[in-house]
């Protein structure tokens, strides 16, 4: 699969560069050149396909032949090695909990995948590369967990001082081997400016390869769509419907991945992206305009992003038509409801 830079379609990538990469010319982010869709077979027989299966289905397209379908199996499997099962809270209303993982994050399953593909696109490299991630929390420890003792890639973390809980920075700070957590005196939004300035720093880059592990990066953000598969398998064994989706949204990466599943046939009536104070978003979809601010903080701290990054990719799925994207901003009763 060849993937586009957002910011400079000449800018053209195929899956293991734009992985090891991360981001492109002028930080853009990455795009698939096509949106593969799914087999129609495939969504029919959903509830017979096991979790291995779904996940191997969702990335084959993805990464083509560059990995071997022998050793995409294997990633992959190792990806959603834990439950993720859709729990009822009552007759119309289901939760999926994606907290089964390692550290207890969705994030979880794209740092897995991710870290896989990258040890095995180093492989056959000399190179050896440092992935540095800021953290507002969860972030930092599902990268630390899903990279740890992975050969030839060393992780650095910042994170900024009180602002993550007690279970958080031991997820951070208690791994060692080939995991540096650094204590940033400030705001998660320091610890990122950090972070963006080492990329741009050419003194530091001539010495290391840095690469970048939230959801800009294609590996971590395309898996994010197999658990909506994994959640619709268990949806259809219970519903007529086609459900109505809910996610918690901070750089509308995860809800980006639902959307792409979506736009690839997975039936879904609506998706509702769910945010806190910080609501760039719902205002873009009564304004039309896109105005980042400073983050404001909350209780939800992984929620809280006043610039959300994965947005121009929702722009792009939907052929930047906003009447297309924007149905309703927010959801009706009749919308969650079907008679
Ligand atoms: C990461 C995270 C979010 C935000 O996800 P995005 O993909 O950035 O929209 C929301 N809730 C929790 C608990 C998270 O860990």
């Amino acid at each position: 699969m060849i993937y586009y830079n957002l910011k400079d379609h000449q800018e053209k990538i195929d899956f293991k560069n734009a992985t090891i990469k991360g981001q492109g010319k002028e930080k853009g982010l990455f795009f698939p050149e096509n949106i593969p869709q799914f087999n129609e077979e495939f969504i029919q027989n959903l509830p017979q396909c096991s979790n291995e299966e779904i996940a191997y289905q969702c990335m084959k397209d993805f990464v083509g032949d560059e990995i071997s379908s022998e050793i995409l199996k294997e990633i992959v499997a190792e990806t959603v090695s834990f439950k993720i099962p859709l729990v009822k809270i009552n007759e119309q209303i289901s939760v999926l909990e994606l907290f089964h993982g390692p550290t207890l994050a969705f994030k979880d399953i794209g740092a897995r995948f991710m870290s896989r593909c990258l040890s095995y696109f180093l492989k056959d490299q000399q190179k050896k590369v440092t992935v540095l991630v800021a953290t507002s929390g969860d972030t930092g420890g599902a990268v630390a967990h899903g990279f740890y003792k992975i050969p030839q890639i060393n992780v650095v973390i910042l994170y900024p001082k009180n602002r993550v809980s007690p279970v958080q920075e031991k997820q951070l700070t208690a791994l060692g081997e080939n995991i540096s957590a650094i204590e940033v005196n400030g705001s998660f939004d320091d610890c990122q400016n950090l972070v963006k300035q080492a990329f741009s720093d050419q003194e530091i880059n001539s010495q290391l390869f840095l690469t970048s592990a939230n959801s800009i990066n294609i590996a971590r953000w395309l898996p994010q769509q197999i658990y909506y598969l994994i959640a619709l398998k268990q949806w259809i064994q219970q519903h007529k419907e086609h459900p109505v989706i809910c996610v918690p949204s901070g750089n509308f990466g995860n809800i980006c991945a639902g959307l792409l599943a979506h736009f690839r046939g997975m039936p879904a009536d609506h998706f509702i992206a769910a945010c806190n104070d910080n609501h760039v978003i719902p205002d873009y979809l009564k304004t039309q305009k896109f105005e980042p601010h400073q983050a404001v903080p909350t209780l939800s701290n992984a929620m809280d992003v006043g610039n959300p990054s994965n947005f121009v990719r929702i722009l792009e799925l939907f052929g930047n038509q906003f009447d297309s994207l924007k149905i309703q901003y927010l959801p009706t009763p009749s919308m969650i409801r079907k008679p």
